[in-house]
């Protein structure tokens, strides 16, 4: 069949229309099938054609997963903001404005998300970057993960450099459908969206269904500085979804108007279907935030009203204790079922023994609860009056999984059979097998536990001694089943250091120190023979983790698992890294001269916001000089060194063309 680009435009609309009625709208207009189906014949189109408009839905998923996140320096400063409680701090907040100011702005109130903040970075009308806010400063390049976001346009209609800041979140009905079915239910939305927009795998991102909302548009001089609710206008006529509530203040009497619209906002918050944490109160005229400008750490012109965390009371039925990967029992407990927040209540959890004792918990006490935001709540104390029937809480002589006499570490209990309990080995295999770790496919922790039990496999290493035979014996077992798992296993044995580190399962490391372990040490030998001064050079490793790390390779029992993983093949390896495809990557420009059009600092921020970086001096290094009326010795310099010298408008004009030509 022959397709014309006409048809391509036309369902590349039509399709993006339907992504944003389904992921923003709530409201979809077509099957998920027709979706499906239309989808398809696009990809076709696209083959055909040998095209892929630059807001095709075709790139919003795709690609493989990165090794690492590239960092990403903002353009403009990501600030973090002043926090007031009361009405109290609401007021000085407002009367340090009008003393600044000499005059009463107008003020606008908004939700405070309780997400992730993210960055995005627009040029020529093309999304090429988005970032985590990081230290305000570099933050994380997430690109492809935000990419998945349904409804983040790809592409505006605003044509000029432009970073647009909002807060990414997973909406709480979408959570509540994801756990409905996932193997590892997620405890918590923030948690959730940080953990999905963070995913080193974009498809993974993708399936959390993430969604976003839009409030600032970093880059104050194009376009020009706006009111708080002239920003959301241009927001929304470039596509970007914002959020359905911002109230300016009465101008008579903002103060209790304020504190009536924050007030509103608490009492409403449960019938959202996101997480907020408080409101947002900012000063509206753009002019006046500028007169304001900022602290070291905060805009003056803004504030966060944070609401308390919220509380309830129900009865201690029962505490069980969980074993986990590395041994140690956590209590969990059983609550009498109540309402909370609108969501029903059975379980809330608790750190360890200490704690019980420590609030002076009984089976049968009344205690009160606290939910910051999490699914799970936490309980955080008992009341007052002792309810008749009270029973003591016992501490567990031996482990509930295995029976071994429980030892005590700390404030922490564990049972320390960690070959034959059964608990343990289970969930030390799925976490080996899990996808940040070693990723081998259909390895359930239901499969995990039909391993230990028939076939005996205790550990990670019993993986390599299975075999066609023994697979197919088991229940549910078919050749190809056995074959797909035999073929993961043993595509492990070729893994990246840092997954393999991660998989370990090593006590408090997680998977960014994993991977900065193997940045640093980059064989496995450095990393075991590593002491802990060594460790300590690492930014994110304090004392106690890297005493936990020393602990971990000292062991017996982990020196053997990790010879016998060598024997059986396993072999990791130091990553390559590879740059992140931004026009400016690994350049270094040099501006000189008045520029017609830009301020030196805003080309500044241009090419810091298109990967590059920016230097005063003319010299080897420099890739690139852009040069304005009355440029001096540095022209004349480039020109002897022979670098490529651009006028304002042929720089603009190449890193355009550079953006369009640059592919997938
Ligand atoms: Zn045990």
């Amino acid at each position: 069949m022959m397709y014309t680009k006409e048809e391509m435009r036309e369902l590349v609309t039509l399709l993006n229309e339907a992504a944003r009625a389904y992921y923003e709208l709530d409201a979809p207009i077509m099957q998920d099938s027709e979706y499906d189906a239309l989808y398809g014949r696009l990809c076709l189109m696209e083959e055909e054609l040998r095209e892929r408009l630059d807001d095709s839905p075709t790139r919003r998923i795709g690609g493989r997963p990165l090794a690492s996140f590239p960092p990403h320096k903002h353009a403009y400063k990501l600030w973090s903001m002043d926090k007031c409680q009361n009405a109290g701090e609401l007021r000085a907040w407002l009367t340090r404005i009008e003393k600044l100011l000499g005059r009463t702005p107008s003020f606008f109130v908004e939700h405070k998300l309780d997400g992730l903040t993210i960055n995005l970075t627009y040029h020529d009308g093309r999304l090429i970057q988005a970032a985590t806010r990081g230290d305000g400063e570099t933050g994380e390049g997430v690109l492809p993960q935000t990419m998945t976001i349904g409804s983040v346009p790809l592409t505006i209609p605003y044509r000029g450099f432009i970073e647009v800041q909002g807060e990414c979140f997973m909406k709480l009905s979408i959570l509540r459908r994801y756990n409905e079915s996932a193997a590892e239910p997620l405890k918590n939305a923030r948690n959730a969206a940080a953990g999905a927009l963070r995913n080193l795998d974009a498809a993974v991102t993708a399936s959390r269904r993430l969604s976003a909302f839009f409030y600032h548009v970093g880059t104050p001089v194009a376009p020009p500085l706006m009111r708080r609710d002239q920003m959301n206008a241009f927001l929304i006529s470039n596509g970007f979804p914002v959020c359905p509530f911002l109230k300016e203040a009465d101008a008579a009497n903002p103060e209790e108007s304020i504190l009536r619209i924050v007030d509103t906002i608490e009492s409403d918050r449960s019938s959202l279907d996101y997480l907020i944490d408080g409101a947002v109160i900012s000063v509206g005229e753009a002019e006046a935030r500028e007169t304001l400008g900022y602290t070291d750490k905060f805009p003056r012109w803004s504030i966060a009203y944070k609401f308390k965390a919220e509380e309830a009371i129900t009865t201690l039925k029962a505490v069980t204790w969980e074993v986990g990967r590395t041994g140690k029992l956590t209590p969990l407990a059983h609550l009498h079922e109540t309402d909370f927040t609108g969501v029903t209540v059975r379980h809330a959890t608790l750190n360890n023994f200490q704690d019980i004792t420590r609030k002076q918990l009984n089976i049968g006490c009344m205690v009160r609860l606290r939910r910051a935001n999490d699914v799970i709540p936490e309980i955080i104390g008992r009341t007052d009056e002792t309810q008749p029937g009270e029973i003591p809480i016992d501490k567990p002589m031996g482990c509930p999984a295995c029976g071994t006499p429980i030892s005590e570490r700390g404030a922490n209990l564990y049972c320390d059979n960690k070959l034959a309990c059964k608990p343990q080995a289970v969930m030390r295999l799925t976490h080996y097998a899990s996808r940040d770790a070693m990723d081998i496919d259909n390895l359930s922790e239901k499969t995990c536990s039909q391993l230990f039990d028939a076939l005996g496999v205790r550990d990670p290493s019993g993986l390599y001694t299975l075999t066609m035979e023994s697979l197919t014996a088991l229940e549910g077992f078919g050749e190809k089943r056995a074959g797909n798992l035999l073929a993961a296993i043993k595509r492990t044995r070729n893994i990246a250091l840092d997954a393999f580190l991660f998989a370990l399962g090593i006590p408090l490391v997680g998977r960014k120190t994993a991977r900065d372990l193997a940045g640093y040490f980059v064989t496995l030998e450095a990393v075991i023979n590593a002491r802990e001064e060594n460790l300590l050079a690492l930014e994110e490793v304090g004392p106690v983790m890297a005493a936990c790390i020393t602990a971990y390779f000292a062991d017996d029992c982990n020196r053997i698992l990790i010879r016998k993983l060598l024997e059986c093949g396993v072999q990791p390896q130091a990553r390559v890294h590879s740059g992140n495809g931004m026009p400016l990557t690994g350049k270094t420009v040099v501006i000189t001269g008045t520029l017609p059009h830009y301020k030196r600092s805003d080309m500044a921020a241009l090419i810091i916001g298109l990967g590059g970086s920016v230097s005063e001096t003319v010299g080897k290094k420099t890739d690139y000089v852009v040069a304005g009326e009355n440029a001096g010795s540095k022209l004349t310099k480039a020109h002897t060194l022979r670098i490529p010298v651009f006028s304002e408008e042929a720089f603009l004009e190449k890193m355009k063309y550079q953006s369009n030509s640059e592919s997938l």
